[in-house]
């Protein structure tokens, strides 16, 4: 197994001098050296091929002994310094001091295709960022991450990736709901893979301990290697990172919303300084149209990280991002100018995917007032988004209400409900839209496949990756693959797996891992 390894985090950027992997502060430092713990019995699940291509690997390679061995933590590979980064953050609006990799430990990084790729393992034991917890990951949550990071990629959605899943051979004890009901999980480690893992957090802990020469290399190395399309100097050039980063985090949101993701745990250590997706936690896909929704049962009470709250949450994070920086710029203004673009940004790029999700490529001046419309009467009875969207394709100039209506009834969850005051909202909307849609210019079929570009068919609903973790769990990993191979082209028909194009079942409305899902990971 050869790898092009080219450290260059843990070479350019300043190391924790204390190299016991004992839990602490961590002051004067990027990152701490760590090597990822042995495990009793470890056993590859699944591994991806594209990318194992990706860092100049072939599926041979991957059937070795050393393959399981490095991608388990079990073997460090020769002239490589494994670490884990030290990172603060806000969580649910609260400043939390230092956070950092607690269960994630970076191997290396290697550079294929003169792409760069940073390794990182999780699950594979403590660091001195793993405060009260034990540094591992159990089986759910290790599928939940390795199956969706390579679906938000395929659905043009800006992810870390992920590389490899494996059982550790050890059992994981974790209080599921928090109610005091613990019980042993098996362990697991996902390989996965980034340009880099820093998130605002990286930048926060070091503004809050007051270490702005560390704050400064690590943003200069951040632009150099990720941004090197900034070529200003001094303070501009840390003003136009803050402007990149922003750009970065609107793109990536307005896909989530696109494609009805939610991320779950917004919080600032969350949030990858590239604008990836970064953490699959408790995530979940919307399945009802619901701008009030969020997966995580740990943010029942607010809400703050639900759907509809996802921009602002981004522009919450980047005011901290901002904050951080600013002992490098030392000027309000100019920072609190890319804060105040933000709004208008935001709702410029999300206008535009709305439309294109409805298939509407002219300007016209109604067009708000129908997006906005179509917001509210989807959320008048539980709507599936994802099947609403993809059949609303079908809808030609030739239709009216009634056959528009029919070619979208399978998205309600309950049809019966759909009657009186709700199917005349329907009305209302379906006869502006055919409306609307006389002033297009493209022919009915071609607007489809643009619409279908979009409109994923296939998205990994909560209970479909809840049913591959019970089979997992009992040794059966085929519909892991089945959802893998599944998700590696959501836009297209498929029909051969029509029964994932369908409404949650009943059964999974209100079961654990399906709609409620918990940090306890
Ligand atoms: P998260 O909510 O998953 O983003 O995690 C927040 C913080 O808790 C990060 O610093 C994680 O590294 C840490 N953490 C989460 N789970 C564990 C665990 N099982 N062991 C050690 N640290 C953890
Ligand atoms: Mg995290």
């Amino acid at each position: 197994m050869k790898l092009n390894i080219q450290d260059t985090f843990n070479k350019e950027l300043p190391a924790d001098k204390i190299l016991e992997n004992s839990r602490r502060q961590v002051l004067d430092a990027c990152f701490s050296f760590v090597t990822p713990k042995k495990t009793a019995n470890p056993k590859l699940i699944h591994v991806s091929k594209e990318m194992l291509e990706a860092i100049g690997l072939t599926s041979e390679n991957a059937t070795s002994e050393d393959f399981l061995k490095v991608f388990t933590g079990n073997k460090v590979l020769e002239n490589t310094h494994p670490y884990a980064m030290c990172y603060g953050g806000h969580q649910f609006g609260n400043w939390a001091g230092q956070l950092g990799d607690g269960r994630a430990i970076n191997l290396t990084e290697v550079v294929h295709n003169n792409k760069c790729w940073a390794i990182q393992l999780k699950g594979s034991g403590e660091t001195p960022y793993s405060r009260t917890a034990d540094g591992l990951a159990v089986l759910r949550s290790s599928v939940r991450e390795y199956l969706c990071s390579e679906a938000m990629f395929h659905l043009g959605v800006p992810t870390t990736r992920a590389l490899s899943l494996s059982l550790s051979g050890n059992d994981v004890l974790r209080d599921v709901m928090y109610n005091g009901n613990p019980a042993y999980e098996k362990g697991a480690i996902v390989s996965r893979l980034a340009p880099s893992f820093i998130r605002f957090g990286n930048f926060e802990i070091l503004a809050a301990r007051k270490q702005h020469l560390i704050l400064q290399q690590l943003a200069d190395y951040t632009i150099k290697h990720f941004y090197p399309k900034i070529t200003s100097e001094g303070k501009q050039k840390h003003l136009d990172f803050l402007t990149e980063a922003r750009n970065r985090t609107i793109d990536m949101i307005i896909h989530w919303q696109r494609v009805g993701f939610v991320h779950g745990v917004m919080n600032t250590d969350n949030m990858s300084i590239l604008g990836l997706t970064i953490d699959y936690g408790p995530y979940g896909w919307l399945e009802g149209y619901d701008l009030g929704w969020t997966p995580n049962t740990t943010d029942n009470q607010h809400k703050r990280y639900r759907y509809g709250n996802q921009s602002h949450i981004g522009l919450w994070n980047l005011f901290k991002l901002a904050n951080a920086l600013y002992p490098l710029i030392e000027e309000v203004e100019p920072l609190q100018k890319i804060l105040d673009e933000y709004a208008d940004i935001y709702e410029a790029k999300h206008h535009q995917m709305m439309k294109s999700k409805i298939g509407l490529f002219i300007e016209d001046k109604s067009d708000k007032e129908l997006i906005g419309r179509l917001e509210e009467t989807l959320q008048l009875t539980e709507t599936d988004m994802t099947i609403f969207f993809r059949n609303l394709s079908y809808i030609t100039s030739e239709d009216n209400f009634d056959t528009a209506f029919k070619k979208i009834e399978d998205a309600f969850y309950v049809l019966d409900e759909v009657e009186e005051e709700i199917k005349i909202h329907w009305k209302d909307w379906l006869n502006r839209y055919l409306k609307r849609l006389q002033q297009e210019t493209f022919y009915d079929q071609e607007r489809k496949q643009k619409m279908d570009s979009v409109n994923p068919k296939y998205v990994l609903r909560n209970y479909m990756a809840q049913l591959a973790i019970d089979d997992a769990d009992k040794g059966d990993y085929k519909l892991i693959d089945e959802l893998y191979q599944l998700l590696k082209k959501p836009y297209s028909e498929q029909p051969e797996h029509e029964k994932w194009f369908a409404k949650r079942p009943e059964w999974a409305r209100h079961k654990v891992g399906c709609s409620m899902l918990s940090c306890s990971s």
